[in-house]
């Protein structure tokens, strides 16, 4: 199952070409403030995701062309990300009796927050901002939506959590300067079109993912190649801080991060999940003081 957040908060299934619109089916007013709905919907629904497709024939729907989309989940409580988790090359990795790939303690850099303010939906541009001496470059990289919440999740019960995945871009402004404030500009955590439900991804140890800028390829990697892998990561997220429904992991970018400039067009696919397609635009805000010394 796909899930989208649309027209102004409105919550729906995507089937096919189509939109599911179950906003008032569950209950929830699209002018609140804040936007919860999805971050319920998926507390809801952790446990049994398949019922959110009960009682749809009645419901209204619209052609996915004509709905304008939003960030999937617009109000988590927190944007979890981990720095560059790719090996360049594939390597051996033993399996363990669980099958799981065992990548115990091989990153000791642990992982970071990007401010939840920093979201934006997979229709809105890219926004730089207007920083003369400084490069805001692209990660591509696969998001964990958290389904269930927890506290010290085992390894062998890490999947469990998961809801689903998206596409999410990881931008930076590079620099010296505290990494939340580089991370955090408006517009620098797309994600999106949807949330892919968890039952749809066969082996979220092989997933295919990639980045282009103007039809170059930058990125391009597979999470069988990931250093901390997927349970690792949830494992590690909720050794420190308890996990909710609706929470985001951002899994860590490959190599091939490059600058962007105004006009690009950028274009993020990850395999069975869906495609992000966004421009670059430049803003008029985001300057400070603080960047106008080099980066380095
Ligand atoms: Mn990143």
């Amino acid at each position: 199952m796909k899930l989208v957040r649309f027209d102004g908060g409105r919550v729906g299934l995507v089937e096919g070409a189509q939109v599911i619109d179950i906003t008032q089916r569950e209950g929830f007013d699209p002018g609140a403030w804040p936007q919860t709905s999805m971050v319920q919907l998926i507390a809801r629904y952790a446990d049994a995701p398949s019922g959110l497709a009960r009682n749809i024939d009645r419901l209204p729907r619209r052609a996915l062309a004509d709905v304008h989309l939003e960030c999937p989940v617009d109000w988590p409580n927190k944007v979890i990300a981990f720095p560059a988790n790719y090996h360049a090359h594939i390597e051996e990795q033993k399996v363990s009796k669980t099958g799981l790939i065992s990548t115990f303690a091989a990153n000791g850099q642990g992982f970071f927050l990007k401010a939840n303010s920093s979201l934006s939906g997979p229709a809105d541009p890219i926004v730089l901002p207007p920083l003369k001496n400084r490069e805001t470059h692209h990660e591509c990289e696969l998001a964990i939506i958290i389904g269930k919440g927890g506290r010290d999740i085992p390894l062998g019960a890490a999947l469990d959590h998961i809801f689903g995945y998206s596409c999410l871009l990881d931008l930076v402004v590079r620099g010296k300067e505290e990494r939340v404030m580089r991370k955090s500009f408006d517009t620098f955590c797309p994600l999106g079109p949807w949330i892919v439900t968890a039952d749809e991804i066969a082996d979220p140890f092989n997933i295919a993912l990639e980045l282009r800028v103007n039809g170059e390829l930058r990125q391009k990697a597979n999470t069988r190649d990931l250093i901390v892998d997927i349970p690792n990561m949830i494992t590690m997220a909720s050794s420190t801080m308890t996990l909710f429904p609706g929470d985001i992991i951002a899994t860590g970018t490959p190599s091939g991060v490059g600058p962007l400039a105004a006009g690009d067009r950028v274009v993020s696919v990850i395999g069975g999940v869906g495609e992000l397609a966004l421009d670059v635009v430049e803003g008029e805000r985001g300057h400070h003081p603080i960047w106008d010394k080099p980066a380095a």
